[in-house]
C-alpha cells in the first residue's frame, strides 16, 4: 500500500476506506495491475480500481460502522475477530450450497476439495492454487482467502481425484479451480496433471482450467521462471488427446490491452489449449452494453470463445455489483444484436443457483402474464437440461430467489430438488438421477 500511497495521489478518505474494507473484503494487487491496468486518473470510478481495490460502499452500513469503531476505539485482535466472524457470516460464504450439498465422499471419506453437482463434471481445488496474483472485490470465493480452514475447500493428494474419476464413468470432465489454480507452480500443477495423465482414464475427455492469470499476471505464460514449464504441462495434456480449456475470466476490455497479454494468450493458444472467456455482469464495472460489445469482440479477435455472461452470486459485496436481471438481460440481447455469429457463442445472463445454471432467455407475454422465460443450461438432475420455464415479470429482481413461478405454484424442479441434496453431493444421488431417468423416458416426459 506505501508504495501505491508513494506514486498515487490518493485521498487520506479512500485510503481509511480501503484499509477498512479489506478487512474483510480480500485485498491482494501487483505492480502490473497497478502501473498497467488501473487508471488514476479515474480513480475512485475506474472500473478496474472497483474490481480490485476494497471500498466503503462494497460494504453494508453497519458492518463498515463496525469496523469503524473498532479501529477508533482500537479494540483487542480478538474483539475484531468476532466483529469479522459476525460479518463474514453475513456476506453468505458459501453461495449455492457448495460444501453441504457437493462435496461428495469415498470410501467412507468426505472429500472436500472436491465438488462434483453435475454429472458430468467434477471441481477440484487443488490446495497450492488457493490464492490469486491479486483479488477481485466481486470474488464469491472470497471464503477461499479468509485463513478460515472450516470455509475452505482444498484437494492436496491428487490420488484421490485418480481415484474418484476412476469409479465414476459418467464423469467426462474436471475442471481446476481455485483461487486461481494457474497461480502454482509447474512442479505443483504436474503434481495434478501427470498422475491423471498417466492413470489414463478413457472417459475423461477434457480439463479445463479457470484463471484470471491472463488478467492479473500474463508474465506467466512469457517471462516468469517456469513459463515454459507451463506451456510444456498444456501440451502434454493435449497430446494425451485430452481437451485442454483455459477459461479465462476477463471483467473489462481494458484487461485485454496490453502487449503482454497479448503475448501470453499467443503462448497459451501455441500448445493447442482453447481459451474460452466468462465474466460476471457488475454494476460499477461493466453493466453497459458497449463495454461488453467491445469486451466480446475483443476477445474474438484475440482468438478466444466467449463463453458465459454470470449473474454475480448473492454473496460477499452483491449490492454493490448487482444488476437486475431484467436489465442484464437487455444488456446481454443488445450487445449480441450488435455482434457477429462468431461472437455470439456466449451464454448470458446465467445463474449459478443450488438446482443449477438458470439463465434468462426472454421476457414475454403468456395469457396477458408478462413473464420471465428461464432455461437450465446445467442442472442437479440432468435431466432439468434444457427445460424451459417462466417466472413472473420482476423488474427488480436480481436472483432467483426473488423470482415467483408464473402460471404454476412452484418451479417444476422444486419437488424434486430436495432429492438431489444430498449431504455428499452428486455421488450418492446419480442413483436417483438415473432412476428419474429410466422412469421419464418410459413415461415420455420431457
Ligand atoms: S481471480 Fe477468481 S478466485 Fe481469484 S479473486 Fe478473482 S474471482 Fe476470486
Amino acid at each position: 500500500m506505501n508504495k501505491i500511497i508513494d506514486k498515487h495521489d490518493l485521498s487520506d478518505d479512500l485510503l481509511e476506506e480501503i484499509k477498512i474494507a479489506s478487512m474483510v473484503i480480500p485485498f491482494r494487487t501487483n505492480e502490473y495491475v497497478i502501473d498497467e491496468l488501473i487508471d488514476w486518473e479515474q480513480v475512485p470510478n475506474d472500473p478496474i480500481f472497483n474490481l480490485n481495490f476494497p471500498q466503503k460502499s462494497m460494504l453494508k452500513y453497519n458492518h463498515y460502522k463496525k469496523l469503524q469503531t473498532a479501529i477508533i476505539e482500537d479494540y483487542s485482535p480478538n474483539k475484531i475477530e468476532t466483529i469479522k466472524e459476525e460479518i463474514y457470516k453475513d456476506l453468505n460464504p458459501h453461495p449455492g450450497g457448495q460444501i453441504c450439498y457437493n462435496t461428495p465422499e469415498m470410501n467412507g471419506r468426505k472429500l472436500t476439495g472436491i465438488q462434483h453437482k453435475y454429472r458430468e463434471t467434477v471441481v477440484c481445488f487443488p490446495s497450492e492454487g488457493q490464492m490469486c496474483h491479486a483479488f477481485c472485490t466481486y470474488c464469491f470465493r472470497w471464503a477461499q482467502f479468509i485463513g478460515k480452514n472450516d470455509l475452505k475447500m482444498s484437494l492436496n493428494n491428487p490420488q484421490f481425484l485418480i481415484d474418484y474419476l476412476q469409479n465414476h464413468p459418467e464423469v467426462q470432465e474436471v475442471l481446476f479451480t481455485g483461487g486461481d489454480p494457474l497461480i502454482m507452480k509447474a512442479n505443483k500443477i504436474s503434481k495434478y496433471i501427470i498422475p491423471i495423465l498417466e492413470a489414463e482414464i478413457k472417459h475423461l475427455k477434457s480439463i479445463r482450467f479457470g484463471t484470471k492469470t491472463l488478467t492479473y499476471w500474463p508474465f506467466r505464460y512469457v517471462s516468469d521462471s517456469d513459463s515454459e514449464e507451463i506451456l510444456d504441462i498444456f501440451k502434454k495434456i493435449v497430446d494425451s488427446k485430452i481437451h485442454l480449456s483455459i477459461v479465462a475470466n476477463f471483467n473489462h476490455p481494458k484487461e485485454l490491452k496490453t502487449d503482454i497479454l497479448k503475448a501470453a494468450v499467443k503462448k497459451v493458444q501455441s500448445t493447442g489449449a482453447i481459451i474460452r472467456t466468462q465474466s460476471p455482469i457488475l454494476n460499477n464495472i461493466n453493466a453497459d452494453k458497449e463495454i461488453w460489445i467491445e469486451l466480446i469482440r475483443k476477445e474474438v479477435d484475440l482468438g478466444m470463445v466467449p463463453y458465459y455472461m454470470f449473474i454475480p452470486r448473492d454473496t460477499g459485496a452483491k449490492e454493490y455489483f448487482e444488476v437486475p436481471l431484467v436489465d442484464a438481460f437487455r444488456i446481454y440481447i443488445k450487445a449480441i444484436r450488435k455482434l457477429s455469429g462468431l461472437c455470439r457463442t456466449i451464454r448470458g445472463p446465467v445463474m449459478s443457483t443450488t438446482p443449477g445454471k438458470i439463465q434468462v432467455v426472454g421476457i414475454t407475454s403468456i395469457q396477458n402474464h408478462r413473464v420471465m422465460a428461464l432455461k437450465f443450461i446445467q442442472g442437479r438432475n440432468p435431466r432439468w437440461v434444457g427445460r424451459i420455464f417462466f417466472a413472473k415479470f420482476n423488474r427488480k429482481a436480481t436472483w432467483l430467489n426473488d423470482l415467483e413461478p408464473a402460471l404454476a405454484k412452484k418451479f417444476f424442479y422444486e419437488h424434486e430438488l430436495i432429492k438431489y441434496l444430498h449431504p455428499y453431493g452428486s455421488s450418492q444421488i446419480d442413483k436417483v438421477a438415473e432412476k428419474n431417468l429410466e422412469s421419464e423416458e418410459i413415461t415420455g416426459e420431457t
